[in-house]
């Protein structure tokens, strides 16, 4: 075979035809490029051999030993045939076991020597089950570090083991290099063709760290020099300036912005009284008034002469911004507008075309604002809410709606700023650290199930006195496969607890636009005492009289997660508390949540939690367009990520010197990246 192009179809590799190759597609695998950066998710060490001697019960190892019988078979029964040799090393004897395999008599030869790998039996006879071996003068799979891959229906481990090998020795030495002679000697990263043959085969562990090492920096390298280069063309393109003075609409606030809020008015101010595009995430704990902030953006932008897009993750929350925002611009002769997509047909075909014609200044919505039939007349500014839930590429559909618009990002989840600079390299952030006066702490328990009488009475206590409660439940349906409580089984509960019916509102995500809207503002009204919910109302409701948070399975939660729940209450005068019942005793999950016990700063909850779970589970499944990586782990590999982030800043500002050919390649990693790992949900 001559040398294959690493974008050849991997049908190029004998033994793979059509069939094997539409199977190597589930697991994403088309070319031998695929193939090869399909990474082993562990490996075996099967380097060295024990001793017979040596040997403990139940451990898998090698043994490297002579056959010393021939092989017997006994037939035990009609389905079962049992074959044994014994095998000797001079420290002792072992014997091998094999069932039902009618080749072995012909594969193993009296006198000669082999290695064997595979679980070790010390009683009730010293015997080693099913092993595998070779020849010692022919190792293949065994006598080295093994990489265990992910697989899928009709690829085995072995098919994929050898696909990979044919694939390494056919491209062995002819793999291009990716990264920049100058960049792999500042940071000491190996040579491609060592770290991919190393990283499937390695050589020995230092090999395989080495190997690793040079991926992983590839991988975070690649990602955030795509994120800079973002960042600095969106800087520099030309955008509205935005010069109106805010201080109007700071007088007419029934409060005093903090010192925190009128920082970061001050920065965006700044950032968009020039005419270079912001581009800023306002990063806030709950209840720290980000929504404020965001309204002095738009006002400054309407005042201007342009128009702002809304956008938040939900209807709910899309209109509680609507009817807050409208109050807060009443007096200043704004219009504002919700695009729901619950509107009727004739409206929304109005709301559009006073969009368009410019009627319209502020436009608040879910992300039905992305919609191609949305048009803007002047488009100045974009507002998101909740970023976390929109990826990188539907902020890019927000704005492409005007004319490099600027943007303002505003994030409830407190993200560690080693994790921002990763999902939100592309932004400059502004931190609003600081809570209005006044607000209490809220006072958290975590309790078991025996606590629910005492609960429910303290519950009754709240609403006597005119409270209102949530209480959160993590699934809608009931479900035989777990236990945990449903919405729907929860409220029977409750009223045979005690609880009026007519009391009682359910939240949850199955429910349509209007319904959702019809609970939630009978909540607000105080015509529900309780409301029954997922987590749908998780962001930004705010209901101030409500003072109890209570969460049932709150083990199934994660620690920011229980943060934002927390924030619902303590947002009025009164004394506020938030329960969490879980129905696991396990010590574990009573001391991750006793976190929330003590710590009422989402940003140290946040960091902890990151701790906990890593970053794929502390923003859920791919909600968030953070990039799939392969190797790198945002976990692990933050110590690595300073380096690429230096590396990425380097890289850009050209201090290192590199050929067009090694500028070109990089650049083509990077759209490769943008399109296959940025995600839009
Ligand atoms: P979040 O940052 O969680 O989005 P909001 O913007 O919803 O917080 O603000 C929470 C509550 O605090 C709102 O009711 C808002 O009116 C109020 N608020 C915001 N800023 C201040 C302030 N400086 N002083 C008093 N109350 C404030
Ligand atoms: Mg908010």
């Amino acid at each position: 075979m001559t040398t294959p192009e690493l974008t050849s179809s991997i049908t190029v590799l004998s033994g793979v035809g059509e069939k094997r190759a539409a199977a190597f597609s589930r697991l994403g695998i088309v070319t031998l490029a695929d193939l090869l950066s399909h990474y082993p998710r562990a490996y075996e060490n099967r380097e060295n051999c024990k001793k017979i001697i040596e040997l403990s019960h139940e451990e898998t190892v090698s043994v490297r030993g002579v056959v010393s019988s021939s092989v017997k078979t006994n037939i035990i029964r009609k389905n079962l045939r049992v074959s044994t040799v014994k095998v000797s090393d001079g420290t002792g004897f072992l014997e091998m076991v094999w069932f039902n395999n009618r080749f072995i008599e012909n594969r193993l030869k009296k006198g000669e020597t082999y290695v064997f790998y595979g679980k070790v039996q010390l009683t009730p006879k010293k015997q080693m089950h099913t092993p595998i071996f070779e020849r010692p003068e022919e190792q293949k799979q065994l006598g080295r570090i093994m990489p265990i891959y992910p697989l899928t229906e009709g690829i085995t481990a072995s098919i994929l083991t050898d696909c990979v090998a044919r694939a390494l020795d056919a491209c062995r030495g002819q793999i291009k290099e990716s990264l920049p002679a100058a960049l792999r000697n500042a940071f000491k990263l190996c040579e491609i063709n060592f770290a991919l043959e190393n990283i499937h085969f390695p050589a020995n562990e230092e090999a395989y760290r080495i190997a690793r090492r040079r991926l992983a920096f590839e991988e975070l390298f690649l990602f955030q020099t795509a994120l800079f280069s973002l960042k600095k063309r969106q800087n520099s393109s030309h955008a509205p300036r935005l010069s109106a003075d805010m201080q109007p609409f700071l007088n007419s606030l029934p409060f005093t912005p903090t010192g925190a809020q009128r920082r970061v008015m001050d920065e965006i101010g700044r950032d968009v009284s020039n005419s270079n595009m912001m581009n800023r995430l306002i990063c806030g704990d709950v209840g720290s008034g980000k929504t404020v902030v965001a309204a002095a953006a738009v006002y400054m932008a309407v005042k201007s002469g342009f128009q702002v897009a809304f956008m938040a993750p939900t209807e709910i929350l899309a209109a509680q911004h609507y009817n807050t925002l409208q109050k807060l611009f009443a007096p200043h002769n704004i219009t504002v507008e919700l695009l729901s997509g619950s509107l009727p047909a004739r409206q929304k075909r109005e709301t559009l075309a006073r969009i368009q014609d410019g009627t319209t200044h502020l436009v608040v919505g879910t992300h039905a604002l992305l919609s191609d039939d949305v048009a803007f007349n002047k488009l100045g500014l974009a507002v998101t809410d909740e970023q976390h839930r929109f990826g990188v590429e539907q902020r890019r559909l927000l704005t492409d709606k005007g004319e490099n618009p600027h943007v303002l990002v505003m994030s409830a989840t407190p993200i560690p700023r080693t994790l921002a600079l990763i999902i939100y390299g592309d932004l400059d952030v502004s931190v609003i650290d600081e809570l209005p006066p006044g607000r209490q702490k809220i006072d958290t328990f975590a309790v078991g199930e025996s606590y629910r009488k005492r609960i429910y009475d303290f519950l009754k206590k709240e609403i006597s006195q005119g409270r209102q409660a949530y209480i959160v439940c993590p699934l809608v349906e009931e479900s035989d496969v777990t236990e945990l409580q449903s919405v729907t089984a929860y409220i029977k509960k409750l009223e045979q607890s005690g609880f009026p019916a007519a009391s009682i509102g359910i939240l949850h995500g199955k429910l349509k636009g209007a319904e959702k809207d019809a609970v939630m503002s009978a909540f607000k009204e105080g015509r529900l005492s309780l409301l029954v919910a997922t987590t749908v109302i998780e962001v930004g409701v705010d209901v101030p009289n409500a003072t109890i948070m209570l969460i049932e399975n709150a083990e199934r939660f994660g620690l920011s997660q229980l943060h934002q729940l927390r924030g619902r209450v303590g947002r009025g005068s009164h004394k506020s508390y938030c329960i969490l019942l879980s129905q696991s005793s396990q010590n574990a999950a009573m001391a991750r949540l006793s976190v929330m016990k003590k710590e009422s700063d989402g940003f140290k909850i946040a960091e902890e939690d990151l701790k906990q779970r890593g970053p794929g589970e502390f923003f859920g499944t791919r909600q968030h367009g953070l990039p799939a990586f392969r190797i790198a782990s945002l976990y692990t590999d933050m110590a690595l990520l300073e380096q690429t982030t230096k590396a990425a800043r380097d890289f850009l500002n050209q201090r290192f010197p590199c050929s067009d050919v090694e500028k070109k390649l990089i650049t083509e990693k990077i759209d490769a990246l943008f399109n296959n790992h940025v995600t839009i949900n």
